[in-house]
């Protein structure tokens, strides 16, 4: 049986240039080769769920009509993502201004374009009618993530990785079935301190279900009325950390899509999103389902 994942969220274009120090207010530095990658939220976890496999994945974002936006329609694409309703607006397609010092630090400015105007189409809301499983993120309107869970079919699951942290208007934590969520994030929405499992217990009074991603320590999974537990984190030689929470939440949905419990799901999520720490990038570096299974064993 194949489960149907929509995502519904950003798409931008990293530019990332590597330079010896972020330079300072009114200050001109030289740094190393421009590198254009795809990235945003969205797009990094639609790849993630088609590679993922067992699901088919619909991404229902809004692209430019600019070269930024063939970039990142050839990423998903190849990825297996479906692309056909993608929306292109009359604005340039969304973009991250990424600097990067030799300790790793990311200094980042995004000019969302696109990403700002992303309002739902028939067609797209006639997908997410048909999904198993919606996952949104918070770079887009909160009235298109609104729109998105008004869309979804009774069952089906609307999960919402609530990042970047914002507050979330009251409506919209009603319709969330699933929160996918850093400890930031999470003690951002909780407007709380402590352990993974007091943020939990917390944010589990407002939505069914709740994951929390930690790090290389794995994450928490806690649901309603069912014990909570922790998925322990990966051992790995950590590269490159970017799009380690996408690749989470989009393989945690297409197993949910295809009818893992929410722990399995977790605990496959977990595996990939550790292997794709290994390389750098951020939709490059998501692994395929193969090499998943073999290190899940
Ligand atoms: P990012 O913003 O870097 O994409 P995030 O802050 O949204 O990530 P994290 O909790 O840091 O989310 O990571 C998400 C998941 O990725 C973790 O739950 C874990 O499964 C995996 N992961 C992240 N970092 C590591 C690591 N160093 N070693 C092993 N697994 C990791």
């Amino acid at each position: 049986m194949t489960g149907q994942v929509v995502v519904v969220g950003s798409a931008n274009v990293d530019l990332v240039v590597d330079v010896p120090r972020h330079p300072a207010g009114g200050e001109t530095i030289l740094g190393g080769d421009l590198r254009r990658t795809p990235g945003g939220k969205g797009a990094n976890q639609a790849v993630a769920a088609a590679r993922a496999g067992g699901a088919e994945t619909t991404f229902a974002g809004a692209l430019g009509t600019d070269e930024s936006a063939d970039l990142l329609l050839a990423s998903l694409e190849r990825a297996g993502v479906r692309t056909d309703l993608v929306s292109r607006v009359d604005a340039p397609t969304g973009t991250a201004l990424i600097t990067v010092s030799p300790d790793g630090e990311n200094a980042i400015v995004v000019a969302p374009g696109a990403n700002a105007r992303l309002e739902l189409t028939a067609a797209q809301v006639e997908r997410i009618a048909h999904a198993d499983v919606v996952l949104a993120q918070l770079e887009i309107p909160l009235g298109t993530v609104r729109a998105a869970a008004a869309a979804r079919r009774p069952g089906a699951v609307m999960a919402l990785n609530a990042a970047p942290s914002r507050d979330l208007p009251a409506d919209l934590w009603d319709a969330v079935d699933l929160l996918v969520v850093n400890e930031h994030e999470a003690a951002d929405l909780a407007r709380a301190e402590g352990t993974p499992e007091d943020l939990a217990k917390v944010l589990l009074e407002r939505v069914p279900a709740v994951v929390i991603t930690l790090g290389a320590d794995g994450s928490l999974v806690a649901e309603r009325d069912r014990e909570t537990v922790r998925v322990p984190g990966i051992r790995v030689a950590a590269v490159d950390t970017t799009g380690a929470g996408d690749t989470f939440c989009g393989v945690l949905a297409a197993g949910l899509a295809r009818g893992l419990a929410l722990a399995e799901a977790a605990r496959l999520a977990g595996v990939a999103a550790a292997l794709a720490v290994t390389r750098p990038g951020a939709q490059d570096a998501v692994p395929a389902a193969a090499e998943v299974e073999e290190s899940a064993r």
